[in-house]
């Protein structure tokens, strides 16, 4: 696939470590429903992971998420294989009263990380396996204007548990400028609300090339994404993943069109070390810490 960013390529001594111990990353995506989620994982996978089991004619929809459920896959590149999970969460914000809808989300991340510090307590710590999730995909409605009371006290609950990631859905319903206009507005309310986002931390004493990288992700976030599952033929005759509209086609893996890309390299290369580093040295511990105080350790 044109574009595709591979862990294969991580920075070599990082490379071994994790080939080593074997990649297990796990990703979940977190926002109101409707807003492509489902759709995302699709495309971050590649693959169709919910095949139908009868053929669903192009025009039907796909049908909405209703419990957490999670996704795995092997990827493989030269040799060396990431087990990939995303989690997928219902959407909310389809009831009256939304009331705790974070609570089910925060109660699952937890539910990780004590399966974790159960396996850590055993004589034998050999083959831990870990499921905690190393980053939430936390998917803004792309409405131009200021982020929802739903969303901001979301991410104030998650931010503690998890590496919030935000991402503005749909971006194909946006015009550039207006991207540009709603990401700074996202990235001030955030700031406002003191919620911690994951920092994307640049290293001076790498190489020019990946400081730039490092940089250049960075100044992405939140990243407006666009997800889809199909093939569509563009003006031009090429057939690329995207949607198709009257006057033309919004490319998924076009970094001009959006930023896709740029979050899958987030992800499987340049920060699933820090990620996972992260959640387990300063989230997960700061859990634990919290849990043996409540039992009187
Ligand atoms: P979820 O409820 O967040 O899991 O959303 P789904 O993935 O089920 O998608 C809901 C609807 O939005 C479907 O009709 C998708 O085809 C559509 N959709 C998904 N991603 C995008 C996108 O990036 N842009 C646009 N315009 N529509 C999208
Ligand atoms: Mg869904």
């Amino acid at each position: 696939l044109m574009g595709f960013v591979g862990f294969a390529n991580l920075p070599n001594q990082v490379h071994r470590k994790s080939v080593r111990k074997g990649f297990q990353f796990t990703a979940m995506v977190v926002g109101e429903s409707g807003l492509g989620k489902s759709t995302l994982i699709n495309t971050l996978f590649n693959t169709t992971l919910y095949p139908p089991k009868v053929p669903i004619p192009p025009s039907a929809e796909r049908p909405s998420t209703v419990a957490i459920e999670s996704i795995s896959a092997d990827i493989e590149e030269n040799g060396v294989r990431l087990r990939l999970t995303v989690v997928d969460t219902p959407g909310f914000g389809d009831f009256v009263n939304n009331d705790e809808c974070w609570k089910p989300i925060v109660e699952n991340i937890e539910a990780r990380f004590d399966s974790y510090l159960e396996q850590e307590n055993r004589v034998n710590r050999q083959k831990i396996v870990d499921n905690r999730v190393h980053a939430c995909l936390y998917f803004i409605q792309p409405t131009g204007h200021s982020l929802k009371p739903i969303d901001i006290e979301f991410m104030r609950q998650l931010h503690t548990r998890v590496n919030l990631i935000p991402i503005i859905a749909k971006a194909d319903t946006l015009t550039d400028e207006e991207v540009a206009e709603f990401k700074a507005r996202v990235l001030s309310d955030i700031a406002h609300h003191k919620i911690q986002i994951f920092e994307a931390p640049t290293y001076e004493n790498e190489d020019e090339e990946a400081v730039a990288e490092a940089k250049e992700i960075a100044s992405k976030i939140p990243f407006a994404v666009v997800g889809s599952d199909r093939i569509v033929k563009t003006p031009d005759g090429r057939e690329v993943r995207g949607r198709a509209y009257p006057w033309g086609v919004v490319e998924v893996d076009n970094e001009d069109h959006c930023d896709f890309v740029k979050l899958r390299q987030m992800l499987v290369r340049t920060y699933m070390e820090e990620l996972r580093e992260f959640t387990n040295d300063v989230l997960y511990e700061n859990w634990r810490t919290e849990k043996l105080i409540s039992m009187g350790v």
